[in-house]
């Protein structure tokens, strides 16, 4: 098998740092694939596979973990004189890439880069130029060179029309201006590089984007226990910034008098391990409330392909609600909706929810834009509940307030006001309390992934997944009902 010293990925991630590209070769031990974003990956397959559909009968190279194997499948479906080849798979002195689809005309070839995001990145480019300069050293004449993503304003109207779903970018021009750079490197990489040396690179913006950079912990590894970067509410370039500056440990942070004080008050908090409770502001949030009181929370799955009418790419499709009931004399009572799997819930969830939630009603969400958002788009789907969800909309009120404005903190929120952070502050000892303790499903990424794949459970799976998903959201509003009385109690 032969052994490529550069591909398409490994190119675009010397782009990005070159110690990446050093690592991923001498010291891929250190990598810490939890900044793997595998819903990322899966839409990128099922993309990838539905774009093929916009080119008539082509072909498909398979995959191969012997890239020889790949390109003698191309050269076999060129040598047949197919149109379109998808993996179209290529090598240049040891310079790999596979085109996701790439059209052979009598004049060239047309590289065509499918991408299952809604905007065509800088980093795409690269990608391009780098496929177009191993192409052009091949031989072929690239005639022209296109990005193919998800086009954000599509809306579903019956069958999907995947010429409006899908938006082809040309970025010829911009592609080919980049081959100089590509020349550069891939020389650099194959001539200069040394591979006994690691690289000296520091830590700066390229450690988080384009894409996150997995050996970020080896790279920070000289700083001390409790760090900057651990620091929450304080965004990637403020923290570069004091880093660079020589702010490292929490202590740094304390004593540096004029970054200090422009920081937000909660990340002061958070390290002098200070508690707040501001009683007079959690008396005056809390008359807002009047009973009975609706706390409400919705779980959510988004599809990078809109799977029903009216809906975009990455929609959030709601498919459950834990919703608790509070009364002023204590009691409380609970519904809930969880959908089926495998059909349009959307005005079944908007019924009940109409019906579980009378007119004028005061309902409560933990960070209401969230709930608000996926209320409104169900108004607008809707029509005829407009006014019943609307009414829902108008008279929402955020349970986050007291934490975000932080009226309420203690240490053991580590600088977060959200729900994860807050309910374990609020109620150490308590396992009723403790997400950790639910069996299976704990997160809403994995309440989403759950139902995702939810078709293709067994059914004695599919019940197992149900009962974790009911158990999870109802601990959601149940939280909010208990964070309520903890706020009432400080008043
Ligand atoms: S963490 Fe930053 S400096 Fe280290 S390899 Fe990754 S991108 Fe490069």
């Amino acid at each position: 098998m032969i052994d490529f010293n550069v591909s398409k990925s490994r190119y675009i991630r010397a782009v990005q740092c070159l110690k990446m590209y050093w690592m991923d070769r001498v010291k891929p031990e250190e990598f810490d694939d939890s900044v793997m974003d595998e819903s990322v990956l899966e839409n990128g397959n099922e993309v990838g596979e539905l774009a093929q559909k916009l080119f008539e009968g082509i072909s498909i190279v398979k995959y191969s973990s012997d890239k020889s194997e790949m390109i003698n499948q191309t050269v076999g479906f060129i040598k047949d004189g197919k149109r379109y080849i998808a993996e179209a798979s290529f090598s240049f002195m040891g310079r790999f890439l596979s085109v996701d689809i790439l059209e052979i005309c009598d004049d060239g070839v047309i590289i065509n880069e499918v991408k299952s995001s809604t905007g065509v990145k800088d980093v795409y480019i690269d990608d391009v130029a780098y496929q177009s300069y191993v192409l052009s050293l091949l031989g072929f004449s690239v005639k022209s060179a296109n990005v193919i993503i998800l086009n954000s304003d599509y809306i579903r109207k019956g069958e999907l029309e995947l010429e409006k779903l899908f938006s082809v970018n040309n970025v010829t021009e911009q592609a080919f201006q980049r081959h100089c750079s590509v020349e550069k490197l891939l020389e650099f990489l194959s001539q200069d590089l040394d591979l006994r040396t690691e690289p000296d690179i520091n830590i700066a913006e390229h450690c988080f984007s384009p894409y996150p950079c997995g050996y970020f912990g080896y790279c920070t590894r000289h700083l001390p226990k409790e760090n900057i970067f651990l620091l929450r509410n304080l965004n990637k370039s403020e923290k570069l910034r004091m880093y660079h500056s020589g702010i490292h440990s929490f202590s740094d942070v304390i004593n540096e008098k004029n970054t200090f004080s422009k920081l937000r008050p909660v990340i002061k908090d958070q390290l002098l391990k200070k508690k707040i409770v501001k009683k007079e502001e959690i008396a005056r949030f809390i008359k807002n409330f009047y009973f009975p009181l609706y706390y409400l929370d919705f779980e959510t799955v988004q599809y990078a392909i809109p799977p029903y009418e009216g809906m975009k790419p990455y929609q959030q499709m709601p498919f459950q609600y834990s919703l608790h009931i509070e009364h002023e004399d204590g009691t409380l009572e609970h519904k809930e909706y969880l959908a089926c799997d495998g059909f349009d819930c959307r005005e079944e969830l908007a019924l009940r929810l109409i019906n579980d939630i009378p007119r004028h009603s005061c309902s409560i969400a933990y960070n209401m834009s969230f709930e608000k958002g996926i209320i409104a788009d169900l108004a607008f789907q809707y029509p005829k509940y407009y006014t019943d969800l609307m009414d829902i909309y108008n008279n929402m009120l955020d349970l986050m307030i007291p934490f975000k404005n932080h009226w309420y903190y203690d240490e053991a929120m580590q600088g977060s006001y959200s729900i994860k952070y807050v309910l374990p502050a609020l109620f150490p000892d308590d396992k009723a309390m403790d997400y950790n303790s639910l069996e299976g499903v704990k997160r809403g990424d994995e309440a989403m992934a759950a139902f995702k794949y939810m078709p293709m459970m067994s059914k004695e799976e599919k019940e197992n997944i149900r009962k974790q998903l009911l158990k999870y959201c109802e601990l959601d509003t149940y939280a909010m009902v208990m964070i309520m009385q903890k706020l009432r109690e400080e008043e």
